[in-house]
């Protein structure tokens, strides 16, 4: 465990904001402050003190030191860079949404994936951004202000309340689920990890039987939303996301939704960051296909522990190849 203890030390990522400014510019930006630019690098080892690297797996992304504080950053208070865990910025990359599309931001609030988004489309088209909580929601409408973010349109209610007929939602292509999970797989407070640690070796019966209540009421939603967003019309690419490392909210979600429809399988592994090499949890499967087109993040990774599975729509002149 101590090497997992160790991995707790996160890097500082720092999303660029394409709506405000260019990774070319951050860059430059840091190297007068006298930062080091070094080459991207697929594993990450020890990063040396004022250093900065572009990620090696997603695009505007870019990594510094661990403790990096840049809340005081003039770039952070001009909205031209976004403080973001890299596991999170996964989903609306493999969102890739198109210019001019229609999307819904499902489970939306504080609003980092939906800034995302928004960026990857160039603040075209439209992002309908829910969530059941109102004081969240109202964070997500400063943040995305903030980022320069036009495209937004934050509703306050339950997406499984939305109606998946109804014609304002009728051209929606992609829609993102980052549903309410566990949080098992956040672990970038060393005070957070030290808890988790503790409550693990104590737990006794009792609290084993209420996790396992709370994991199966939790998946029992997560599955709900996903068949819920699989009723839209014109759907074509859903992704879905946790900071769980629990294969409970995970791969068997993914299992069951897939026996539920005809009409959506996951994308393959080519369509899904093919560099990233791991991928979901193969033995949760009876296949030796479907686990490498699901991706999972540990803090060996030097990240948060995540989950991203991305669906797409069985095109109708195409044969259904499993
Ligand atoms: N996507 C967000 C981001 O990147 O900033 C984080 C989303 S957080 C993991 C899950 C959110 O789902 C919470 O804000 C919660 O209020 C919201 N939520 C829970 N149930 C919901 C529902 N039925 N409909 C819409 N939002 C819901």
């Amino acid at each position: 465990s101590s090497d997992y203890r160790n991995a707790v030390v996160l890097p500082r990522y720092v999303r660029v904001n394409t709506l405000k400014t260019t990774v070319k510019k951050v860059i430059e930006h840091f190297q007068l402050e006298g930062y080091v630019l070094e080459e991207s690098i697929k594993v990450l080892s020890d990063i040396s003190t004022r250093t900065i690297r572009k990620d090696f797996h997603l695009p505007d992304l870019l990594i510094l030191p661990p403790k990096t504080d840049l809340h005081d950053h003039p770039l952070y208070l001009s909205g031209e860079i976004i403080l973001q865990d890299k596991a999170s910025c996964f989903p609306a990359y493999i969102c890739s949404p198109q210019i001019d599309s229609h999307v819904i931001d499902a489970c939306a609030a504080p609003g980092n994936k939906t800034s995302h988004l928004s960026a990857i489309m160039k603040n075209t088209g439209k992002i309908w951004a829910f969530d059941l909580d109102k004081k969240r929601l109202k964070l997500l409408e400063k943040l995305t202000q903030k980022a320069g973010c036009k495209n937004i349109e934050a509703v306050h209610g339950s997406f499984l309340d939305v109606d998946p007929l109804d014609e304002r939602y009728s051209k929606v292509e992609y829609i993102l689920l980052d549903p309410s999970c566990s949080g098992s797989g956040i672990v970038n407070r060393l005070d957070k990890l030290v808890d988790a640690f503790e409550q693990e070796t104590d737990q006794s019966d009792t609290s084993q039987n209420s996790q396992d209540l709370r994991l199966k009421n939790l998946s029992e939603f997560q599955e709900k939303i996903i068949l819920h967003a699989f009723k839209f019309p014109s759907a074509k690419r859903i992704v879905y996301s946790t900071c769980s490392i629990h294969p409970q909210e995970n791969e068997q979600v993914i299992q069951r939704v897939l026996k539920q429809t005809e009409t959506f399988l996951l994308a393959n592994r080519n369509d899904v960051v093919p560099t990233w090499d791991r991928r979901g949890i193969s033995s949760e499967f009876n296949d030796e296909e479907t686990a490498v087109k699901l991706i999972r993040t540990l803090p060996e990774d030097f990240m948060n522990g995540f989950f991203v599975a991305c669906f797409i729509r069985v095109s109708e002149n195409e044969t259904r190849k499993k």
